[in-house]
């Protein structure tokens, strides 16, 4: 970059031909979600992350689903926060949220905001995940590996003219991070691809990307199809129908892909986790919830003992919690609809205390409660079952909350 010029993301620049980054601390308001919400469906089932998000991106995808805060030319700086390492750090401990999500927006562009706060995180025994499309060069890569324990890669195509044409980057250098993460055993990996209408939708993209990870990092690392919603400069194509992501699924599978998931659709029995030796259910999954149905604690399958391949399947940290003695100042409701499977509630102020969240699920009253500390920007809540209608909300404080409508897992919704 040239004196007083900006990088094609937006927040790094060159001032008196230094090179700056503007963008370190500033962050979307963090979230508390679900792991599954990042494509990782083999590393704690069930888990809630601190979901953190920054702004502006390397690439430019005409299908952004997130593009109000990763294209910092729409950025509109009032949905946006500081935050401290030490802030971020404290919301883990504070909400019980074992794992650091680095999501929403792509984490290569606030590098060292994310190196600082995940290795103070590390040290307090904090795991972190890191959800990229990984076009990024392999010597940041590896200062990442150090201290990154999870790596959920979205990728978007086995096309380099895809890549040219609908996200402005490169494949290779796409390629060769993810072999470098294949390469380093201790990292848990998985791969999910974005399936969108009329682009990269005819079969031959998911057969080639099978293929390449079978080839290149193994045929163990699994694969998500993630159905899309329109977006950004890609709003004409129809949402990504369940039967192409299953046909494409299960052409992975017949490649030799040995777990190929669907994403981004609530359904039961087609993204579960079954014994590859007897055929039993291990994790069974609606939309972003899970339930480890057959394993033991060592991972073994309850009917045959063959080890599975998901890691620590208990350790999930739940903070819902039953309670009959919950008095809300405020209530509303909210039902789903086809396009609405989850929604943030999100504070629209900074709260000065705690506040506690109750979520009756409708029409069975099966009840949920949240507490959402101070300088928690949302929570998520999503469908968890077919039977499912709406839910209603109870607040136990005054303070205004506002409802975004989520259209997709990691869709970062913005007023
Ligand atoms: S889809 Fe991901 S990589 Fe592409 S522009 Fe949006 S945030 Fe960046």
């Amino acid at each position: 970059m040239k004196p007083n010029q900006f990088g094609f993301c937006g927040v790094r620049g060159n001032v008196s031909n230094q090179q700056h980054t503007f963008n370190y601390g500033y962050a979307v308001p963090v979230t508390v979600e679900v792991i599954e919400t990042e494509a990782i469906y083999h590393f704690r089932p069930g888990s809630r992350v601190l979901c953190v998000g920054n702004i502006g991106c390397m690439l430019e995808c005409d299908f952004c689903q997130n593009w109000q805060t990763s294209q910092v030319k729409h950025l509109d700086r009032k949905n946006i926060r500081f935050y401290s390492p030490e802030d971020i750090v404290d919301l883990a401990i504070k909400n019980g949220t074992d794992i650091i999500s680095w999501t929403y927006n792509d984490p290569v562009v606030w590098h060292e905001f994310v190196l600082d706060t995940a290795r103070l995180a590390s040290g307090k025994g904090i795991k972190n995940l890191y959800k990229s499309s990984l076009y990024i060069e392999i010597e940041p890569l590896k200062e990442l590996i150090e201290v990154i324990d999870i790596f959920s890669v979205s990728f978007k195509s086995m096309s380099s003219e895809f890549y040219r044409k609908y996200t402005k980057g490169r494949l290779d250098p796409i390629l060769e991070a993810i072999k470098v993460l294949g390469a380093s055993p201790s990292l848990h990996l998985e791969l999910s691809q974005l399936v969108v209408t009329g682009l990269n939708d005819d079969g031959m993209d998911a057969k080639n990307t099978a293929r390449w990870i079978i080839r290149n990092i193994g045929s163990h690392v699994p694969l998500h199809f993630v159905g899309f919603h329109q977006a950004y400069k890609y709003t004409k194509a129809k949402r990504t129908p369940l039967n192409k992501l299953l046909e494409l699924s299960d052409l992975a599978i017949k490649e030799g892909i040995e777990y190929s998931y669907i994403g981004n659709v609530c359904k039961r029995n087609i993204s579960d986790t079954i014994c590859r030796t007897c055929g039993s259910k291990l994790v069974e999954r609606y939309g972003v919830t899970a339930n480890v149905a057959g394993l033991d604690g060592e991972s073994r399958c309850l009917n045959c003992s063959t080890k599975s391949p998901i890691r620590e399947p208990f350790y999930s940290v739940n903070m819902e919690a039953k309670t009959g003695s919950f008095e809300p100042l405020q209530e509303f409701s909210y039902m789903w609809d086809d396009n609405t499977n989850g929604i943030h509630i999100a504070s629209a102020s900074d709260l000065s205390d705690q506040i506690g969240i109750r979520i009756q699920r409708l029409p069975d009253c099966q009840t949920d409660v949240y507490r959402m500390s101070p300088n928690l920007g949302r929570i998520t809540v999503n469908k968890k079952a077919e039977s499912e209608l709406g839910i209603r909300i109870g607040v136990d404080s005054n303070d205004r909350v506002n409802i975004f409508p989520l259209l997709d897992r990691a869709h970062y919704p913005v007023e």
